[in-house]
């Protein structure tokens, strides 16, 4: 019998005490096969039930990590998938397309770097041309540095903080304001925020801020846009083992990842996608918007 994928994730934590995962480095964005474990995206075990049968999503990061597995999950709920990924990204974003293909649904690819007005737009363009409309935009895409001596605003750089700023933040704004047009009743927009938004590391202070912001912004938009009968949400992880942490953080940090959390351990990316599809879902979520869900193994996400 397949193992679930709480089971699977539990038996990746090391043996030893620091409960965290094995030494292990990557510049950024960061590849999955150059991990130690490969996450597990629910490949071997995301059932779907047609929730999102003959829906259009575009998801922003979706060649790695969360936004893979959230891709995965969609195509297996019936829905059509555009990614949007880094072009360095090239051969994780063919992996998940070639995912999203075996459940017999479409898969988009759209690379660009979103920490530009002009690619965001394009972005959505080629998604939606590529898709045949927009019924769902995941603005997944983050990015944070926690790498070297960081010690609150002392160790935050010019260029740090512009990325961080316009990738987390700004990329969101560009994404949604050209999304819009294209989304209607039935529609729904879901931002990845993050345990962060409520209880901020100070190695992470520029990050943690973006993350605060964007649950501010999920509240806002959700009453703006509620009356053309389109949700907004957002689902805040916690520590989750992608592709994002040993391309942005110190290996001591890495060894222990995770291991804080009430459950003892960090998550994996299926873990979190559930979260998403029932958020996209017109019918489970109908009257579900403005709300942020926790997928954080306990952290507290108010
Ligand atoms: P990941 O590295 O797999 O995904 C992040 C993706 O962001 C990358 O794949 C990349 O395609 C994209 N990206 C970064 N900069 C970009 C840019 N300038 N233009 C276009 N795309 C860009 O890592 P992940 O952990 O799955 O991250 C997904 C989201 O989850 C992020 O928003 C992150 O902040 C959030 N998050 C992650 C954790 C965690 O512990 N992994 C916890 C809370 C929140
Ligand atoms: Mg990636």
């Amino acid at each position: 019998m397949t193992s679930s994928i709480g089971e699977r994730a539990a038996s990746m934590v090391r043996s030893d005490d620091k409960g965290g995962f094995p030494p292990q480095q990557q510049d950024p964005p960061g590849l999955t096969q150059r991990m130690e474990p490969v996450p597990d995206h629910g490949e071997e075990t995301y059932v779907g039930h047609g929730r999102l049968e003959g829906l259009k999503a575009l998801i922003t990061g979706g060649d790695s990590g969360i936004g893979r597995a959230v891709a995965i999950a969609f195509a297996r709920e019936g829905a059509d998938v555009a990614i949007n990924y880094l072009a360095d990204e090239q051969a994780d974003a063919e992996d998940t397309a070639s995912w999203v293909r075996k459940a017999d649904r479409t898969a988009v690819l759209v690379p660009g770097d979103l920490t530009e007005r002009q690619t965001c737009d394009r972005v959505v363009a080629e998604a939606v041309e590529g898709l045949g409309g927009l019924d769902i935009l995941v603005n997944n895409a983050g990015f944070h540095w926690d790498k070297g001596p960081r010690d609150g605003l002392e160790g935050l750089t010019d260029e740090n903080i512009e990325r961080v700023m316009r990738t987390n933040l700004h990329a969101v704004l560009w994404l949604c304001r050209a999304a819009l047009p294209h989304l209607g009743e039935g529609s729904s927009i879901i931002n990845t925020t993050s345990i962060q938004a409520y209880d901020p590391s100070p190695a992470l202070l520029d990050y943690a801020a973006t993350k605060a912001a964007l649950n501010n912004l999920t509240v806002n938009l959700a009453q703006s846009l509620g009356p053309k009968g389109i949700r907004v949400n957002a689902v805040a992880p916690g520590p989750i083992w992608t592709p994002l942490q040993p391309a942005t953080r110190d290996t001591e940090k890495i060894e222990t990842f995770g291991s804080d959390t009430p459950l003892g351990r960090a998550g994996q990316p299926g873990e979190v996608a559930p979260a998403f599809v029932f958020l996209a879902s017109p019918s489970d979520a109908s009257y579900v918007s403005g709300t942020v869900v926790g997928v954080t193994g306990g952290g507290a996400v108010f």
